[in-house]
């Protein structure tokens, strides 16, 4: 049994809300109307939870987060 033939797992279908489904799962998704719809409402989930993040950032966590990229961005001018 192939990859492609096998349903997914429910792992398998968070990794693909994620977009990080090898290609295997995302050709068994397109043929599979049962994996799609579980899919479909993982996404829909998905999109929530990254909406809700948006809306509601913790100061602390944007602080942490700006600092990390202005460190990134000064190591990597430094020295070119
Ligand atoms: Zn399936």
């Amino acid at each position: 049994m192939s990859d492609i033939d096998r349903h997914l797992t429910a792992e398998e279908i968070e990794l693909w809300a994620e977009g990080l489904l090898p290609a295997a799962g995302a050709i068994h998704l397109a043929q599979c109307a049962t994996c799609l719809a579980t899919a479909e409402r993982e996404r829909q989930f998905f999109l929530k939870l990254a909406r809700l993040e948006r809306l509601a950032p913790s100061d602390e966590f944007t602080e942490k987060v700006m600092e990390g990229v202005r460190i990134r961005a000064g190591t990597e001018s430094r020295g070119r």
